[in-house]
């Protein structure tokens, strides 16, 4: 058997489940892995809006799986074949300036979001996992494939864009526009440092469901309610400590920037594919902190532990599964997440 099958991008709205070559170990430090569960991002969307303009025709698309290691190259260390791994949305070469700071996002030395983006994605029968010692995380004992899939990517972007970058405190208005997986991820993590509230809203009132499930104590939905002036009453005035983008879109951006109090911090988690205005012109005066970020998932370890130890339930997470050939079927029904009420669709082989 010399081929796949994979989900491959043809073009902004066109993918089809196809078959492709078998990936193989190409370099030293390259491990190929068989994908046993995946899923898919609220990125891989954006791609297939055309939001990301680096995805080219013939990408198999997928940054996200929990899987078994088949092959290693001589180089590869720690990962062995037959270790169960998870497949991190972030490569990391390990050695260049920004991975030597933990920032594996930005890695220079051939890593960052490269998987289903600029190579070959985990949408697929098999991956090849480049770095596959600083790349991937073994499977801790006790949990299962789907809970750690959640923190290939939603879990780590939530915490670290999101609540970290936001410096979420003790006692603290914590806003989070846009309750999809992320935004979730994002109000699981808020809730780790005690906030006095946490306000969640997303147009889809199935996400904001959801989000109270996660923890929201407030949940709003912008299409019948003021959603700042709410925010202002809730903190005398003056709005929420940390307003989280994670939506990706230009309205929303701008929203958090109106949610937050003088002296507040405005995290953008969303992928956006086109510009926003910045009111400079309001927030000169404010000492309003703006943050973005890709994840750097220098913080799955910590997620991984907190998983093995049950402070965070990533099983609920998960609302539909398919198999790997029903992919196309998964797409449609997280697409399509206000109807179906999809958080994250899981596909098993
Ligand atoms: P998703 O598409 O499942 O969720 C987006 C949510 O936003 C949906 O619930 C939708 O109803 C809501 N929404 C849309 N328009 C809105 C509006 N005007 N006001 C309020 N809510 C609105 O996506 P997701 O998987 O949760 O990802 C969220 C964002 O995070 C995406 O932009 C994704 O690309 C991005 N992301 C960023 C990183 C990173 O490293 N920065 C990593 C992963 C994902
Ligand atoms: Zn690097």
């Amino acid at each position: 058997m010399s081929t796949m099958r994979a989900i491959v991008y043809h073009g902004p709205g066109r993918k089809a489940w196809e078959e492709v070559p078998l990936p193989t170990v190409q370099a030293d430090t390259d491990a190929v892995v068989k994908v046993d569960t995946v899923t898919i991002c609220g990125t891989d969307l954006h791609i297939l809006g055309g939001d990301v303009a680096a995805v080219t025709d013939g990408r198999v698309l997928g940054h996200e799986a929990v899987g078994t290691v088949t092959e290693v190259g001589p180089g590869v260390k720690n990962v062995r074949v037959g270790d169960r791994v998870l497949v991190s949305c972030i490569t990391a070469c390990g050695a260049c300036r920004y991975c030597r700071a933990g920032s594996y996002g930005q890695c220079i030395g051939g890593g960052g979001w490269i998987l289903g983006h600029r190579i070959d994605g985990t949408q697929a029968g098999f991956v090849r996992v480049p770095f596959a010692d600083t790349s991937t995380y073994a499977v801790p004992d006790g949990v299962t494939d789907e809970e750690v899939l959640m923190l290939a990517d939603i879990g780590p972007t939530g915490f670290e864009v999101g609540v970290l970058n936001g410096r979420v405190s003790p006692g603290d208005v914590v806003a989070v526009v846009g309750a999809g997986p992320v935004g979730l991820s994002a109000i699981m993590g808020a809730k780790l440092f005690s906030p006095a509230h946490v306000v969640a809203i997303d147009l889809a009132d199935a996400r904001l469901e959801a989000a109270k499930q996660f923890g929201a104590d407030i949940t709003l939905n912008p299409a019948r309610e003021d959603v700042v002036a709410v925010v202002r009453d809730l903190t005398q005035g003056l709005g929420a400590d940390v307003a989280i983008e994670a939506v990706g879109v230009a309205a929303t951006f701008e929203q958090c920037a109106q949610l937050v109090r003088p002296g507040g911090r405005v995290a953008n988690v969303g992928v956006h594919g086109g510009p926003a205005t910045l009111h400079l012109e309001d927030l000169w005066i404010r000492n309003v902190t703006i943050t973005t970020g890709l994840v750097d998932t220098y913080s799955t370890p910590t997620l991984l532990r907190l998983l093995a130890t049950h402070q965070v339930d990533l099983a609920r997470f998960v609302t539909h599964r398919f198999a790997m050939g029903e992919f196309i079927e998964a797409y449609d029904t997280f697409a399509r997440a206000a109807d179906t009420r999809a958080l994250k669709v899981v596909v098993t082989a």
